[in-house]
């Protein structure tokens, strides 16, 4: 055999280049990093095609404990992934999440409103009076209320993210490769090798399954059924010729969902989950604008009805079939293998912990900061779906 590396991680999108970035300053870890990307232009990746929003307003208490390490991270990544004196930029924009709910909603926003800031997250829970008043150009009347982050929710530049934890583990020693991962060896209750487009074979200690929306397709070359699919998500970029000032990311009960991106607004809206397929490709559905985003943007804000669409993009969520929730640790047969997939539209903003917990896994064989052992890949064989109510 040729190389071999401590750990090999396949796939280097936000997810992959986080625990690179970890692994190489996790003070018990000394290990070689070796990270495979099939695509360094990331052309397909969901980290380069995200919305890139970050909430504390999810509903599962170790979503939002991972929320709130994400942001204490992200405050501070301009100093943790400096390189020298080049301190790279990701645009936090803390300008907070609306997240609107119809009457028959209350109860349940109310709920993880009360869980949200026991954990430490600021969420307002406000009125449709309230709502009216501090937003004007929203329509409340059909609304039950909604819930506002007054800080560490918003969204910053994924693209940027990704790349910063790319340069920093690279400046710290680990290894980058521009290659393919197309099969693997297993020897008894482990992968002893991987075998590459390029046709070179690569011994590792452990492999981490980084790979996004292709994740399953990772894991069956280690034998392991993984259910993640790549469903697509439409982006489109509209102009509004009103102002909609002091505009959050607002997640409307109508499951369509938009924010300011510089002079313009970011858009979309959830499918119909009967027409939620696995789809790889990457064509935006503008048809699907003027039936089902436009028609829910203009009910809420009337100022949209008169938007212009200026640009759309396409990618693909890494969604978890099971419970739609990140899937994190160590296979329970294949005893080298670490999974990091599944993050079903939140992997951006679940990035800084899983990085930071996957590395403690692999350097002491248990989670230190953070417990992620809930996000277990043994859930699913149990039947043990993992409940969040805050998926958009
Ligand atoms: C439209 C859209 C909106 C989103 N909005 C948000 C949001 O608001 N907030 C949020 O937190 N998240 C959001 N997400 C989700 C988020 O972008 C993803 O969860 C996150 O980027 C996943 O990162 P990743 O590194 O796992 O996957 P990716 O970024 O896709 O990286 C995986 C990499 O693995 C490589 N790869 C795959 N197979 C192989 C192989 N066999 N060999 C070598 N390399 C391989 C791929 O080339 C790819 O670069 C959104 C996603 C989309 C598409």
């Amino acid at each position: 055999m040729g190389r071999h590396y401590d750990v090999v991680i396949v796939g280097g999108g936000a997810i992959g280049c986080s625990i690179a970035y970890a692994l190489t300053t996790e003070a018990g870890f000394r290990g070689t990093v070796l990270v495979i990307e099939r695509d360094p232009t990331y052309q397909r990746a969901s980290s380069a095609l995200s919305a890139s929003g970050i909430r504390q307003q999810f509903s599962a208490p170790v979503n939002i404990r991972i929320s709130r390490y994400g942001i204490e991270f992200l405050r501070h990544a301009g100093e943790l992934l400096a390189c020298g004196d080049d301190r790279p930029p990701i645009n936090v924009n803390e300008a907070g999440y609306l997240v609107l709910a119809p009457p028959e909603g209350l109860e349940t926003l109310r709920r993880n409103h009360a869980l949200q800031n026991s954990l430490g997250a600021r969420i307002a829970l406000l009125s449709p009076q309230e709502l009216q008043l501090r937003f004007p150009w929203l329509a409340t009347d059909d609304l039950g209320g909604g819930c506002l982050g007054l800080e560490g929710e918003g969204w910053l530049d994924g693209y940027l993210l990704l790349q910063a934890f790319r340069n920093k583990a690279r400046a710290n020693g680990a290894e980058l490769l521009h290659d393919e991962v197309v099969g693997m060896d297993r020897g008894a209750g482990r992968i002893d090798a991987l075998r590459l487009a390029s046709g070179e074979r690569i011994g590792a200690g452990m492999v981490i399954n980084a790979a996004g929306p292709h994740a399953r397709q990772v894991a069956a070359m280690a034998g392991v059924v993984l259910p993640v699919e790549a469903r697509k998500r439409n982006v489109f970029v509209v102009s509004c010729a009103e102002a909609i000032p002091g505009c959050p990311l607002v997640c409307d009960d109508s499951g369509a969902w938009f924010r300011p991106e510089g002079a313009h607004f970011i858009c979309g809206c959830a499918p119909d989950r009967s027409n939620d397929r696995e789809n790889f490709d990457l064509e935006p559905d503008h048809a699907f604008f003027e039936q089902s985003v436009w028609p829910a943007l203009a009910a809420r804000v009337p100022a949209f009805a008169a938007l212009r669409v200026t640009g759309a993009w396409a990618g693909h969520y890494e969604t978890n079939t099971f419970d739609q929730n990140g899937i994190v640790g160590l296979h329970p047969e294949v005893r080298n293998f670490v999974l990091a997939n599944g993050f079903s539209g939140h992997g951006l903003q679940q990035s800084p912990a899983v990085g930071r917990a996957v590395a403690e896994l692999i350097a002491y064989g248990n989670y230190r900061t953070l417990d992620l052992s809930e996000l277990c890949f043994e859930r699913i064989a149990a039947g043990r779906p993992l409940s969040e109510l805050g998926i958009y």
